[in-house]
């Protein structure tokens, strides 16, 4: 297990959960997914609400719920990758109070592209898997059959979700530009090309 702290910034569709797999298996760290770990905790009841309340409508989680859920999640943890957090400059400096980071790697895609990606995705509900209708369906006519679309991926959630982006998570990525771990990758390239990108910038923060 390597110690190698990394956050995937970018829009969602950008790419970050599937880059993430990929940088945590390769650099041996732990992979915290703050939408993954709300997805499994949807019904939990906090002052705020249930967390799925605002999912399913597309909408950030409120910050005091989301730090809470961090801060337990990064609690003893050595190396990760954070895919998700922080997405509110409140939740930014939060982070910044609790941890430093090796690598802060932010994916830019086009907005079009980003609605192409988010509106095709469908999930296996068994294995958690991504896929997509028009590039990447499985060969299995059994997982095929089962897969399902998240409610925050029909087209109105998506239109929240990037509006809230735009609102909320923009000016995150302005406070982070000026940080000497910060890079920018062409998040509109297939997965295999940002790989490749996003790996040799790892390489160099390792040595
Ligand atoms: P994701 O799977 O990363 O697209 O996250 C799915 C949903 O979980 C988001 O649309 C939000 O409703 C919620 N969520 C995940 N991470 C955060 C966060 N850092 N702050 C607020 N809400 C979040």
């Amino acid at each position: 297990m390597s110690s190698l702290r990394v956050l995937p910034l970018g829009p969602p569709g950008a790419g970050k959960g599937t880059q993430s797999r990929r940088i945590a298996e390769a650099y041996d760290i732990n992979h915290i997914s703050t939408g993954d770990m709300l997805r499994a905790n949807k019904d939990m009841e906090t002052d705020h609400g249930t967390p799925g309340e605002y999912m399913d409508a597309g909408e950030l989680v409120p910050d005091p719920v989301m730090k809470a859920v961090v801060e337990e999640a990064l609690s003893d943890l050595d190396g990760y990758v954070l895919d998700g957090y922080p997405r509110t400059l409140e939740q930014a400096e939060h982070l910044e109070s609790v941890t430093d980071l090796d690598a802060i790697i932010y994916l830019t895609v086009d907005r079009e592209e980003l609605i192409r990606r988010l509106s095709g995705r469908r999930v296996d509900p068994e294995t958690g898997q991504n896929y997509h209708v028009e590039f990447d369906m499985p060969d299995d006519p059994a997982v095929r059959e089962r897969l399902v679309q998240r409610t925050d991926d029909e087209p109105d959630r998506v239109e929240t979700r990037l509006e809230e982006y735009a609102t909320k998570t923009r000016p995150v990525i302005e406070h982070y530009t000026d940080h000497e771990a910060f890079v920018e990758i062409d998040g509109n390239q297939s997965p295999d090309e940002v790989w490749e990108d996003i790996d040799a910038v790892l390489r160099d923060v390792g040595e």
